[in-house]
């Protein structure tokens, strides 16, 4: 491998470089969506984090297989083991079969990271698909002497585990604050310790979502999911687990327990978390009135927006933070980033036309070096796309002829645009991606024309057809003075 990665590992606190188990393949696990509302704005910077992740350990060589869980079970409205299945509820509220709800959320999250340009992952397994393997699982745990059953659900034994273990060492919690700061809920009192986490629940006679296990028919406790998710498709160990910082406690902790608890060792090699996002400063909540979802941005139909931003700018504003700062969205930076944004791809598209010359004014291969060093050193996208800004800069000096550069030169500035800007950032022009390409363009022209004729004709059904079954397929057109052009519905 030509390029040496090193990454923060969460679990050290410290950047470390990566090695593979066995290379050249990497695992890679990173904790996808509970499907039972439109993804916001908190789902776009893991999964455009992740995707930077998996594209560059691609780019680089490696063979990454990437598994993005859906939550469609388990996920109860209380982190304490209490309260309504989140999916099941909505499923209530909504008189909807809960897979409905599943099914339909699931569909929108993946057009939403259609739009962000973020690549689909390898595997996308879902929960409830993979109860076996989570029985399977809490049966080891029994086993091995650190989980109990009471009246049908089945508990982790958090205090026994550390007598052998390091509960906390992810999250830097200490058991004794567990102790001081876990009181017990009302209806809790199965539980011996009030931090032990469900692995299994009985199932009230209310709750739709049910599977038999031999303790009795229920449902799994939502940090279950991933330990059997990851360790059936990547191994009981592997590479990196992705997720954002709010999942450190108590999702990931979990995780690591019910892993070593059932196959005594140590699940993940390296733990990455991105930081959070603000929205002017404030946390992201429903109460404060700023709980922007991803279709509300691109549509610019949430009050606390100016205007509509595009997905593109939506992720380049992401990327121009390093994953682990936080990140504070407000109109003025995604303005800024929308502006930024224009002029890289401006750049980007400019080099085709740029006359080469004897001699090049300036050092293309160090951007080029720069840029690979960035992005070895924990994926610092930040500096990556502050290097292609001088790539920006001596593009727009040579096309004003105040700079020149050779031929050999200039493949290599379009090689490293194409790889760093389109490749491993991800960042394309939003018509690209909203299916406005070349080809459509010739038949959109086509039957535009088609139907100037049919009114020059009089032929005013024809014309009006045209127009309407287009608007039905979600293409409108508009007519104005300069003539006819087209949009594709959002
Ligand atoms: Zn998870």
């Amino acid at each position: 491998m030509e390029n040496t990665v090193s990454i923060y590992n969460t679990a050290s606190r410290t950047k470390e470089v990566f090695q593979p188990l066995n290379p050249p393949f990497v695992g890679l696990y990173v904790c996808g969506p509970t499907v039972y509302g439109d993804a916001h704005l908190g789902h776009a910077r893991p999964a455009v984090t992740f995707d930077l992740v998996y594209r560059y350990l691609k780019h680089i060589g490696y063979k990454v297989r990437y598994v993005r869980n859906i939550t469609d079970v388990g996920h109860l409205e209380n982190d304490a083991d209490e309260g309504e299945d989140k999916i099941g509820k909505k499923a209530r509220l909504e008189q909807l079969e809960p897979m409905e709800v599943v099914h339909y959320y699931t569909q929108r999250y993946h057009k939403d990271m259609d739009l962000l340009n973020v690549l689909s992952p390898n595997i996308e397994p879902h929960a409830s698909g993979h109860i076996i393997e989570q029985i399977d699982l809490i049966k080891r745990i029994i086993d091995n002497g650190y989980a109990y059953e009471k009246n049908g659900s089945v508990y982790f034994d958090v205090l026994k585990y550390s007598k052998d273990y390091n509960y906390g060492k992810l999250s830097g919690r200490v058991l004794e604050d567990l102790i001081a700061n876990t009181r017990t809920l009302e209806g809790q009192d199965e539980k011996e310790n009030s931090f032990d986490f469900a692995l299994w629940k009985k199932a009230q006679p209310e709750h739709i979502m049910r599977w038999p296990s031999p303790w009795s028919e229920g449902f799994p406790g939502w940090h279950l999911e991933c330990s059997a998710m990851s360790a059936r498709y990547l191994g009981n160990q592997f590479d990196i687990h992705g997720g954002g910082m709010d999942l450190m406690f108590p999702h990931h902790e979990s995780e690591i327990a019910q892993s070593v608890a059932a196959h005594k060792e140590e699940p993940v090699r390296y733990w990455m978390h991105n930081n959070m996002i603000t929205i002017n400063g404030q946390k992201m909540g429903k109460s404060l009135g700023n709980f922007i979802t991803l279709e509300e941005l691109f549509g610019g139909t949430h009050k606390a927006l100016e205007k509509a931003y595009s997905p593109m700018t939506i992720r380049f504003f992401i990327l121009q933070a390093q994953y682990r700062s936080t990140l504070d969205f407000s109109n003025d930076a995604l303005m800024a980033a929308e502006k930024g944004l224009d002029r890289l791809l401006k750049a980007h598209t400019l080099i085709g036309s740029l006359k080469t010359g004897e001699n090049s004014t300036s050092d293309i291969a160090s951007i080029r070096k720069n840029c690979y060093e960035a992005m070895n050193d924990d994926f610092n996208s930040p500096m990556v796309i502050a290097n292609l800004f001088e790539g920006v800069r001596i593009i727009n000096s040579i096309y004003n002829n105040l700079e020149t550069i050779t031929g050999e030169d200039l493949a290599l500035l379009k090689e490293t645009f194409d790889t760093f800007v389109t490749e491993i950032l991800g960042l394309i022009p939003d018509e690209t991606l909203a299916g406005k390409n070349e080809k459509l363009a010739g038949l959109m022209e086509m039957v535009i024309d088609l139907r100037k004729q049919a009114r020059a004709a009089k032929d005013f059904a024809t014309s009006d057809r045209i127009r309407d079954e287009l608007s039905q397929i979600g293409i409108l057109l508009k007519d104005s003075r300069e003539g006819t052009t087209w949009e594709i519905e959002k």
